[in-house]
């Protein structure tokens, strides 16, 4: 029986190998904390010239700032040295793209049962929610002002980000 996670565990003891990371703490030594989309096409480090180290990342589908979100983003402004956090949804987002119906008949078609009953976090207007999200952050009572948070547009075709709030 072959393990279904062998080509995965085979890189992991080459990238083991030559492992860098040995004893290195846990903070955001860039002092960044992103909340952004579970999408493939965002590769959060790269794109804000960062390292494995230097920030904390939350990702879900839609990139939306969640109870869980707002738990790590607690921890990472008190425990973890984050100073900055940003909001990264993105174009082309099919949790923005999609109503709640449609995405639950797709799901239903590719499980073949029902699937009325899961709930997905559907955007129906990305500017706006992008907007709320940013001012749950900064109303939270244990994120202090000193904290900046910004929320940004993602652009998966130019990979550009712009500054929505
Ligand atoms: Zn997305």
């Amino acid at each position: 029986m072959t393990d279904p996670f062998e080509d995965l565990l085979a890189a992991n003891r080459e990238f083991a190998e030559t492992f860098a990371l040995s004893g290195f703490d846990g903070i955001a030594h860039a002092g960044v904390a992103l909340v952004t989309c579970m999408d493939s096409r965002i590769d959060p480090l790269n794109m804000l010239g960062l390292q494995p180290g230097d920030a904390k990342i939350f990702r879900n589908p839609g990139g939306r700032v969640t109870p869980q979100a707002l738990e790590a983003l607690v921890l990472g402004v008190h425990l973890l040295n984050v100073r900055r956090i940003l909001v990264v949804p993105h174009t082309r987002c099919a949790m923005a793209s999609s109503t709640l119906d449609e995405l639950r008949a797709r799901v239903a078609a590719s499980a073949g049962q029902d699937a009325s009953w899961q709930p997905f976090g559907v955007v129906e207007d990305q500017e706006g929610t992008l907007e709320d999200d940013v001012r749950q952050i900064r109303a939270h009572p244990l994120i202090p002002d000193t904290v900046e948070v910004g929320g940004f547009m993602y652009d998966v075709d130019t990979g550009l980000l712009a500054r929505r709030v």
